[in-house]
């Protein structure tokens, strides 16, 4: 039976998700930002949390953490835990856990935060990527290089194209508003927007998305991509210098 994967609004924009198997009756939440909109998840299933993975040190990722403990394992960055709560498993990057019956592969993700990391459910194809790659975006660099973050990218991105990329934040109409401002005859761009916006009208998240789908329509996974190098006047320019490009470019937008 594959798991169970819930996605849950919390605060004005973040997401948390749970993943249950229903096997072993474990339940796994990434990323805690507020304690009641993920309790009432729980209540509504009848689940209990044996694990809580979480991505980076921001606040609105950890805060509802305390409230949500209980006996869950608390897994997260060795790399963090001087500035995480309180720490059962301290991971890093090529670490693998076992996390409802799965495997879940460790991947830094830094960029954001240096310390970020992802969680890889290969046979679930499960990408958790909080502030890292988001839908058409990727996190604000707050401590990382661009260079750092177009690496990371470009690792997430060699993953199967069919993987479900569960990110942190509903962004992505401002982001696509981004990436269409760069190719404003892109195509895929525009049909996207209109996915994107049909989905909020009708209230419903646009998050996860595709690896695939980000891969056509996500600037910052396209770095390498000629035609978006020519669209940003860039065409002799190397990718890093692209994505540099294109992310101060989006903190401006
Ligand atoms: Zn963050
Ligand atoms: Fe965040």
């Amino acid at each position: 039976m594959p798991v169970e994967l819930i996605t849950v609004p919390c605060l004005s924009d973040n997401y948390a998700f749970l993943v249950h198997d229903a096997d072993s009756g474990q339940t796994a939440l990434i990323d805690a930002p507020e304690a009641a909109p993920i309790q009432a998840a729980l209540h509504s299933h009848g689940w209990t949390l044996t694990d809580i993975l979480i991505t980076h040190h921001h606040d609105d990722h950890v805060q509802g953490l305390e409230a949500l403990r209980g006996t869950a394992r608390v897994i997260g960055a060795r790399a963090d835990s001087h500035r995480l709560p309180r720490l059962d498993v301290a991971v890093e990057d090529g670490d693998t856990i076992q996390v409802c019956g799965r495997d879940v592969a460790i991947m830094d993700a830094s960029g954001h935060t240096v310390g970020h990391i992802a969680f890889h459910m290969p046979s679930e194809k499960l990408l958790f990527t909080a502030d890292s790659l988001m839908a058409m975006g990727c996190g604000r660099l707050f401590e990382g290089t661009p260079a750092q973050m177009w690496d990371n990218m470009q690792k997430l991105r060699a993953l199967p194209r069919d993987t479900i990329v569960c990110s942190g934040h509903e962004y992505t109409m401002t982001n696509a508003r981004f990436a269409l401002s760069l190719e404003p005859d892109n195509k895929a761009i525009i049909s996207r927007i209109e996915a994107i916006r049909t989905a909020r009208e009708n209230g419903h998240a646009t998050v996860p998305s595709l690896l695939s789908l980000e891969c056509d329509t996500n600037p910052f996974l396209r770095a390498d991509d000629p035609v978006l190098a020519q669209a940003v006047n860039m065409a002799d320019a190397k990718p890093a210098e692209i994505f540099t490009e294109i992310r101060s470019r989006k903190d401006r937008f």
